[in-house]
């Protein structure tokens, strides 16, 4: 009886030593994950276990406008040492706006969440969700924002997947982004869309020899300044941000319809700045705007299943 009860306890302790050891298995690769993910720059102890995204979409925007002289913020951006850049970037070979948005915030392409147009007609959305909308069935507690020109973006492709939806012009866009970023200390993934450029080129043409789309960049690209100058006011010794640049589509004439053998409307810029980007300067690899809805998620942490896109190299630089 005695040995039988000894053998009992003794089995007892291995159970409750064995369900420690699993527990602390599991806590040590939980902080792992984190660590890794965080940066070495990442006050772990007030980080909250989330990264943080700011998208900034240009609609219209060809990457050649990218100078100094027209857009001093953007390249300011792409020169500092924790962004990578590509101006060679491809978007997808229907070349509206609608198709566009929808595989840059899906990760897959038209034939899959068919938006062939601006129409929206039959959208495939429930089998390809947006990245708001698995980064919100991934975590309870991340805050999300998309402030958007163009309605469709929040109406047809987001829809009710975000905690704050918002409309503007241009100038309104950036004053909802400012105030956001200035007041909301946990907001976690908030997306951009201004749409003046666009605008600007389907009136009197896209490209640089255009005064019209010239300033139009410009104005946009002081906006943008704005918004980022706000992100870095923040306390971010606990906020692991990746910024990411782009636009729909070029155009060129009057029009970005019907561009799949158009370099001038098929070539864009894709720009991610953040501790987590690993490479300074160009991106050597063929970046295409589908590929940012799962270089997105990775950072989230969120699962990347099913989608067309492909990571974008952002190792965190420890
Ligand atoms: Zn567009
Ligand atoms: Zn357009």
């Amino acid at each position: 009886m005695l040995l039988f009860l000894h053998k009992r306890h003794i089995g007892r302790l291995l159970e409750k030593a064995l369900t420690v050891l699993f527990l602390l298995a599991i806590l040590s690769s939980c902080n792992k994950a984190v660590y890794e993910s965080a940066t070495s720059q990442v006050n772990l102890q007030k980080y909250d276990g989330i990264n943080r995204v700011l998208i900034i979409g240009i609609d219209g925007c060809r990457p050649d406008l990218l100078t100094k002289e027209i857009a001093p913020n953007i390249v300011e951006l792409m020169d500092q040492p924790e962004t990578a850049y590509s101006l060679k970037a491809k978007n997808e070979s229907r070349t509206m706006s609608g198709t566009n948005w929808s595989s840059m915030l899906t990760g897959v392409h038209h034939q899959k969440h068919q938006v062939n147009g601006n129409g929206f007609r039959k959208p495939n959305f429930d089998e390809h969700p947006s990245i708001f909308a698995k980064a919100e069935s991934t975590y309870e507690n991340i805050n999300t924002a998309s402030i958007v020109h163009w309605k469709p973006i929040n109406k047809q492709i987001i829809q009710d997947a975000v905690d704050i939806s918002l409309f503007g012009n241009d100038e309104e866009v950036k004053n909802l982004a400012v105030d956001l970023l200035q007041t909301n200390d946990t907001i976690h993934f908030v997306f951009l869309h201004f749409d003046d450029v666009d605008h600007a080129g389907h009136s009197t043409g896209f490209g640089v020899e255009n005064p019209n789309y010239v300033n139009a960049v410009k104005q946009t690209d002081e906006y943008i300044g704005a918004v980022l100058n706000a992100l870095a006011a923040r306390d971010l010794s606990h906020e692991n941000w990746l910024t990411i640049l782009s636009t729909d589509h070029g155009g060129k004439g009057k029009s970005h319809s019907k561009g799949r053998l158009v370099p001038e409307i098929r070539t864009v810029f894709a720009i991610f700045s953040g501790n987590a980007v690993a490479q300074q300067g160009v991106i050597s690899e063929q970046v295409n705007t589908v590929d940012i809805a799962a270089t997105v998620l990775q950072h989230l942490g969120v699962q990347q299943k099913g989608l067309d896109g492909k990571v974008v190299e952002i190792k965190p630089v420890n």
